[in-house]
């Protein structure tokens, strides 16, 4: 996960400083074909910078969430957190029932045109280890019922207002609010799935590794004695033999016997 941290401070709803206990993740999706989270707060470097004077860094917005997801200035997507995560964001408005504004942390996962498959797996697979660390953060399920809720699932609880995000987009990819949860429940359980690039990564290094190890004090004289007969080089002495350097080698002691 990819966190960075600038709070918009001039927003009335960092202002008005009202804390809340927090039940559960609300998820939204911009509804803006602007991927860079540089489109909502004023940015550095790293983020990128606003160039618009448009971010959500000022007073009479009426509006602000607790994190955006989308490219930094390097063009990888990453996570700025915008408010504390308990303070009150004003995010979803209000249904019947009431505002999921009182009870749920909020972020916005900054859609582009919704063509492209990769940028929106990046922001998805952000947007579930942030949710994720803020289930484990504040002790949530995110199984149960109501905790980790889309926008669009909120106005049909009647406690936001009437949105579709960020349904519509995950639809796009074969994805739902289901999937998403389950996701969360996954990495929160850490059994990650392992693609075969990453474990083929993780051997050769731990190979590596061992093959830059000392022998063990009492075998060094044994190695030792095995080099000076020629069978072996010595080196590697806590590596694996291949079946090739073992053919070398029995050779190598039969080749002594004679
Ligand atoms: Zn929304």
């Amino acid at each position: 996960m990819r966190l960075r941290r600038q709070y918009l401070t001039h927003n009335d709803c960092y202002q008005a400083g009202r804390v809340i206990v927090p039940r559960g993740v609300m998820v939204h999706s911009t509804g803006a074909d602007n991927p860079r989270v540089s489109r909502y707060v004023p940015g550095n470097e790293l983020l990128g910078r606003n160039k618009g004077e448009n971010h959500w860094d000022r007073p009479e917005l009426d509006k602000c969430v607790h994190a955006f997801v989308g490219r930094f200035a390097d063009g990888e997507v990453g996570i700025v957190q915008t408010l504390p995560w308990t303070c009150r964001g004003w995010h979803c408005g209000k249904g019947r029932l009431g505002s999921a504004n009182n009870t749920h942390i909020s972020f916005e996962l900054c859609e582009d045109s919704l063509d492209d498959g990769d940028y929106f797996r990046a922001v998805y697979r952000q947007g579930v280890e942030l949710t994720a660390v803020l289930c484990r953060m504040y002790d949530l399920n995110p199984m149960a019922d109501g905790v980790v809720i889309g926008h669009g699932e909120g106005a049909k609880r009647g406690i936001a207002s009437s949105h579709g995000d960020p349904d519509h987009w995950f639809r796009r990819f074969d994805r739902t609010m289901d999937d998403f949860r389950r996701d969360v429940a996954r990495q929160m359980e850490g059994d990650e799935e392992m693609t075969q690039g990453q474990f083929d990564a993780l051997m050769a290094d731990w190979l590596r590794r061992q093959g830059e190890k000392p022998a063990d004090s009492w075998a060094v004289q044994l190695v030792e004695a095995a080099q000076a007969k020629g069978l072996t080089d010595g080196s590697r002495p806590q590596s694996f033999a291949t079946r090739q350097e073992v053919a070398v080698m029995v050779n190598a002691a039969l080749n002594t016997v004679k």
